[in-house]
Parts: structure tokens; C-alpha cells; sequence
């Protein structure tokens, strides 16, 4: 089978031109509108603010706040807020643009939105960081809204900061407005579910493709990369499928164990080791940088972008690659997993878990009516069984990627989208 990947001739420094040349490839097999395609290479609002917060030292420290909504075809905006020390202007725009993309395979009202923070979160005590989130959420109380930007979690943050941001747009608002924010936690509005639900999304996803592979999960071992909501909780979903894990990591440490390592035991451990790895004993530490191409059936990267690369792809031993982060494979290393044969489920697909039970969240919080854990799992479940469907059909049918087939599917849907609304 050909399969056609973005343009490798130049390394994308810049991650939105990443995004650019995946939607350039997407546009020319589908015979996407140019139209269209000229209205998604540009984000629709981007903000940005300066946020001086009184450090607990005494001193002024000026933060900068980032907030893109890139589409609104589909629906209100919808993404994460990310708090780290590489948060720019160009990576808050490709991830938005990914949101855009991430809603509409996974068949969700919304179009796409990110926001960022540039600080150091585990540097900051609690007090710095709820007066950094509340200088945040002032900041955005005229972009935020139930039916307008719908923030949720991300890298950094967590149900906390959350809550911290509900509080804010609250007092301005003078109203209960739950449903402005997703991924609360459950007193405050929370869906049962929400914390585990993309880790969920990439084992749903797994299951799928190792079907499709001919695989049975139980005589398949898999890595995971990151430790955190994301990869601790596919890591602990895969294991009770039946996967034996040999492989996690974090940025602290990695570590590789041939008999399987226990999960529910790491996890364990990172909760009273400050959410860290380093100093588990479960299995044996390997450098981080073989974590990655070490062996095993299936690698789920669940921790930051960019780490799968022109350098490592050649030495990936996975059949199978779940993107449980966003943007974890850069263009350059596409055509190598292609060449292959390594089935890639992309980000956009496979972290969707996430955004599907924030949708719920927002749907529960409108109705005022909550719904029980194995209901919101069960719809969850269905939900990303039919996207990945889709996405592999479109695979076959365009003889391409699922990456590529998973920015065609979207396309397809946000093409009706703006065509239906139209222009000036
Ligand atoms: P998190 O902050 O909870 O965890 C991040 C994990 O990555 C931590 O274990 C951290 O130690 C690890 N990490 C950081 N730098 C690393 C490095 N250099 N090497 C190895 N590990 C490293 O974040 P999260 O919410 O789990 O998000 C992880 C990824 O998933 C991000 O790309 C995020 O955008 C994406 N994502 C998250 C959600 C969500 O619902 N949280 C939804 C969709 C996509």
C-alpha cells in the first residue's frame, strides 16, 4: 500500500508548521476546499497577557499567559490550559489547531482552543500558583464562557487550578457557571471519570487497532512514556486488559522490567513520591533515552511533544504506537514508522478520551443532572469505538496513515462546518 506522509525534505522547527504540513498533505488527498484550507492555516483569536504575581518572596514576577481559539465551525472552543516552561505563542497555536482537529474525529460540538502559562509549576509553592491562575482567569473572563471557550486540563494543571478558574469567572459573572471549565474535580461539577478518561481513550484505542492486528492483548507487552494523568492511567487500564507493561518513565526516571511491572505499585509510589518516579524499585532504571526504543509491542508516548524523532524512529521495536500525548512524533519520523510498517494511532484520535468526557462534563453541568461512572464509560467507550472506526476506514479507503487519515476525517467534518456557516 503508498502511503503519503507530510513533506520530510525540511525539519519543522516551528510546531505549527508541523500541524500546517499534516493538514497540507490531509487537503490534497481529500480535495479539501482551498477556501477551507486557507481559513484553518489561520487561528481565529490569539491573546496574550502579562500576569505580575507576588511571589512568596516578596518580589513582582511577570508571567506570560497565552489563550488561542483556532475554530468555531463545530461549535464553542474547546482545549486544555498548559502550564510549563516552553509554553510560546507557536506551540498554543498548534495545539489549538490539534483541539480543532481532536473534536471533530471524535464527533464532539466544539471547535478548537489552548491556552499556556510560561512558569515552572513544580518550582512554585501552592500559594503562587492559585494567585498565577486566578491573574489568569481575570485575564480571560471576556474569552472564556459556557457557550464561547471551554477550558479544561492539561500538562501542569490538574482539577485544581480548575476550580481556582470556576471561582474567578464566577465572581465576575456573579452567576454559577460550572459548565465554563471542564475537568473539575466532582464536588465542584466534575464528571465521574473526567481524571482517567484519556488514559482510558488510549487503552479503548489500543484494544481497537491490536484488533485489527490480528493481536491478542494478553500476549502483548507495552511502554508507556509519562507517569502522569495521562500515562499512569493507560498504563493501569492496559494492565487490567491483559498487557503486560515492561516499560515507564517519567522526567525523572525510566525503567524497564521483562516480567512486567506492577502498575497499581508505581502508581503507589509516584503518589507519595511528589508524582515522581525516581527511586521506585519495582524494576530496573534504564537512560530515559531507551525507553522509547526498547523492546516491546506496543509504545504509548504520553508525556510531551516532539520525542519520537529522524534519530530514534529507526530504532523504534513497537508494532503499535498510541499517541497519548500531543504531538509526540515530529513529520520528519512519520515516513520512517510508515516505512516500517509501525501502525501509528495519532494524537488526535487517541487522546480524545479526554476532550469526550470533558464534552459529557459540559453536557452533565447544563442539565444540571449527573451521571453515574460506568455511564459515562460506557458512552465514552462507544464513542471513541466508532471515531477509531472511522478513522481506519478513511486509512484504507485513502490508502494513507491513520494520522493522515485521522486530519482527513476531521476535515471532512469542519469543511461542512464553514462551508454551512459561510464567510463575509
Ligand atoms: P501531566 O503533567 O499529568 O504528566 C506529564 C508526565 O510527563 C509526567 O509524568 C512527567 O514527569 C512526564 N514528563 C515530562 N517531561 C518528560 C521527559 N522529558 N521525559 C519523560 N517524561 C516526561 O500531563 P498529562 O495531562 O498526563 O499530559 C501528558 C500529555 O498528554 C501532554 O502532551 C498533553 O497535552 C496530553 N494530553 C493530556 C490530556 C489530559 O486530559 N490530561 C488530554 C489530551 C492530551
Amino acid at each position: 500500500m503508498s502511503i503519503q506522509t507530510a513533506n520530510t525534505s525540511q525539519a519543522h522547527e516551528s510546531m505549527f508548521d508541523a500541524v500546517l504540513a499534516r493538514l497540507d498533505v490531509a487537503a490534497k488527498l481529500m480535495n479539501l476546499s482551498e477556501n477551507v484550507s486557507q481559513v484553518l492555516r489561520n487561528p481565529s483569536k490569539q491573546v496574550k497577557v502579562s500576569l505580575p504575581v507576588m511571589m512568596d518572596n516578596g518580589k513582582v514576577k511577570v508571567f506570560n499567559g497565552y489563550r488561542t481559539v483556532h475554530s468555531t465551525h463545530l461549535g464553542p472552543s474547546k482545549g486544555g490550559i498548559r502550564y510549563a516552561m516552553d509554553v510560546n505563542a507557536d506551540e498554543v497555536m498548534a495545539l489549538a489547531a490539534w483541539m480543532s482537529f481532536k473534536c471533530a474525529v471524535a464527533n464532539l460540538p466544539y471547535g478548537g482552543a489552548k491556552g499556556g502559562i510560561k512558569c515552572d509549576p513544580r518550582t512554585m509553592s501552592v500559594g503562587e500558583l492559585e494567585r498565577l491562575t486566578r491573574a489568569y482567569a481575570v485575564s480571560m473572563k471576556d474569552v472564556f464562557g459556557v457557550n464561547k471557550d471551554i477550558p479544561a486540563p492539561d500538562m501542569g494543571t490538574s482539577g485544581r487550578e480548575m476550580a481556582w478558574i470556576l471561582d474567578e469567572f464566577n465572581k465576575n459573572t456573579g452567576e454559577d457557571s460550572p459548565g465554563v471549565i471542564t475537568g473539575k474535580p466532582i464536588a465542584v461539577g466534575g464528571s465521574l471519570g473526567r481524571d482517567a478518561a484519556t488514559g482510558r481513550g488510549v487503552m479503548v484505542n489500543t484494544l481497537a487497532a491490536l484488533k485489527k492486528m490480528g493481536l491478542k492483548p494478553t500476549e502483548v507487552t507495552a511502554v508507556v512514556q509519562g507517569f502522569g494523568n495521562v500515562g499512569s492511567h493507560a498504563a493501569r487500564l492496559l494492565a487490567e486488559q491483559g498487557l503486560k507493561i515492561v516499560g515507564i518513565g517519567d522526567h525523572t526516571a525510566s525503567f524497564y522490567n521483562e516480567k512486567g511491572i506492577d502498575i497499581k505499585a508505581a502508581m503507589d509510589y509516584a503518589e507519595k513520591n511528589n508524582r515522581t518516579l525516581k527511586g521506585f524499585t519495582g524494576a530496573t532504571e534504564i537512560q530515559s533515552s531507551e525507553l522509547l526504543i526498547s523492546k516491546c509491542d506496543v509504545l504509548v508516548p504520553a508525556a510531551l511533544q516532539n520525542v519520537i524523532t529522524l534519530e530514534n524512529a529507526p530504532k523504534i521495536q513497537a508494532k503499535l504506537i498510541v499517541e497519548g500525548a500531543n504531538g509526540p512524533t515530529t513529520p520528519e519520523a512519520d515516513p520512517i514508522l510508515n516505512e516500517k510498517k509501525i501502525i501509528c494511532v495519532p494524537d488526535i484520535l487517541a487522546n480524545s478520551g479526554g476532550v469526550t468526557v470533558s464534552y459529557f462534563e459540559w453536557v452533565q453541568n447544563k442539565a444540571g443532572y449527573y451521571w453515574s461512572e460506568d455511564e459515562v464509560n460506557s458512552k465514552h467507550d462507544l464513542k471513541m469505538e466508532i471515531a477509531f472506526e472511522a478513522v481506519w476506514h478513511n486509512a484504507s479507503h485513502y490508502k494513507t496513515s491513520m494520522r493522515i487519515a485521522a486530519y482527513i476525517t476531521a476535515l471532512q467534518k469542519i469543511e461542512q462546518g464553514v462551508k454551512l456557516k459561510g464567510d463575509y
